[in-house]
């Protein structure tokens, strides 16, 4: 059996100053999850850094660490009223998709942007947006909304966005709108390991992917793998390989999401070698 490990993957630049600095601190609170990794969050609990859901789960004078995916500008003004010490992680890359979505507002645009409703990155980029930002994360839904739309439009995309997902998607509203602004704000890390895992998925025989069932970088770094027809296997940890996975494959191409720990691709590695 040979194995062989994508160019790009595993922590980010982001995630990895994320969990730097998080590191150097005790006792103090997290709004939310600093990246959606399981371990990541465990290791930090260890050292007495507690997640809280809501602002209002924090005493006044407190520390707040601020995840990597970033928060709406509410959370600083509250952070601001309760004498909060911000220690603030949120990646460059998503400041940027933050502040475009402020700006395309500002220019009297409506803003689309394209990622996953639901996930705090772009709830984040929502807030800046004043709420004014229409989430869509496929076509189909741009479809669905399109006859809302004025005819200047500007577009953020989740920085962990698919290019194939966003291109789509903006053809579609190029086809739509007179006047549309394209920020295509998916970020450098994503689209390096989103090409080193579909160039590794079409040498291998079977693709391992190595990242939590919350992030969403990982579960697209799957969705591209599957779509060059080699099989494709999400993992959280050793825990979940199985050998049927591996049954019949000479070559094993492993990958793995941009908030996945080292420690967790080597435990796998290390299985796989034995
Ligand atoms: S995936 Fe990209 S945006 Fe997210 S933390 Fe990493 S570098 Fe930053």
């Amino acid at each position: 059996m040979q194995i062989f490990i994508a160019k790009d993957s595993g922590f980010c630049e982001g995630v990895s100053a994320a969990f730097g600095q998080a590191k150097k601190y005790h006792d103090i609170f997290m709004l939310g999850n600093l990246v959606h990794n399981r371990q990541v969050v465990e290791k930090l609990g260890e050292q007495g850094i507690k997640v809280i859901k809501d602002i209002k789960d924090i005493k006044d004078g407190e520390t707040l660490l601020i995840s990597a995916h970033g928060v709406a500008p509410y959370i600083y003004e509250e952070a601001k009223k309760k004498h909060l010490k911000i220690i603030d992680t949120t990646c460059s890359w998503v400041k940027r998709a933050q502040k475009l979505a402020k700006e395309v507002i500002e220019k009297g645009y409506q803003l689309i942007i394209i990622g996953d409703k639901n996930h705090p990155e772009v709830k984040g980029i929502k807030g800046w947006s004043n709420d004014k930002g229409i989430v869509i994360s496929s076509e189909k839904e741009g479809e669905d909304i399109y006859s809302r739309l004025r005819n200047k439009v500007g577009v953020v995309a989740q920085t962990t966005q698919s290019d194939e997902n966003f291109n789509s998607i903006v053809s579609f509203l190029q086809s739509k709108v007179k006047d549309l602004i394209v920020h295509k704000t998916i970020c450098g890390a994503t689209q390096k390991r989103q090409k080193a895992a579909i160039d590794l998925a079409r040498k291998v025989d079977v693709m391992l992917i190595i990242g939590d069932r919350m992030s969403a970088n990982t579960k697209r770094l799957t969705e591209l793998c599957a779509k060059t027809g080699t099989p494709a296997h999400q993992i959280q940890t050793k825990a979940e390989l199985k050998p049927q996975f591996l049954s019949g494959k000479d070559k094993i191409g492993i990958t793995a999401g941009a908030s996945t720990p080292d420690w967790v691709i080597e435990e796998v590695v290390k299985i796989l070698k034995n």
